[in-house]
């Protein structure tokens, strides 16, 4: 599923940069997370690294955006087509083998 970022957001920035697809951008309000772009961080983390970034802890799984390894895997090759170093499925590379 991909994360969402709840009103307790401070606006620090602190998640932005830490995301391998560049999903999290400032919203109207706080940042959000873009969930056409989160893969959970497959392919390239075996955290959300948005999770940990965020001194507040608002970087939280979207009940509603469940989905399986595979899907998120898939999108992260998408995402990352055009790179030399493609998203790879390791135990450290994915939150559903650590
Ligand atoms: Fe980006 Fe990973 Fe957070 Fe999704 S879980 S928004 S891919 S840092």
């Amino acid at each position: 599923m991909a994360l969402l970022i709840t009103h307790e957001c401070v606006n620090c920035g602190a998640c932005e940069d830490q995301c391998p697809n560049t999903a999290i951008r400032m919203g109207e309000d706080i940042f959000e997370i873009d969930h056409e772009r989160c893969t959970e961080c497959v392919g390239f983390d075996n955290r959300p690294t948005c999770v940990d970034a965020c001194p507040v802890d608002c970087c939280v799984p979207d009940p509603l955006r469940i989905e399986d390894e595979e899907t998120l895997f898939e999108r992260a090759l998408h995402l990352h087509a055009s790179e030399a170093v493609p998203p790879r499925l390791l135990d450290l590379t994915s939150r559903f083998r650590a």
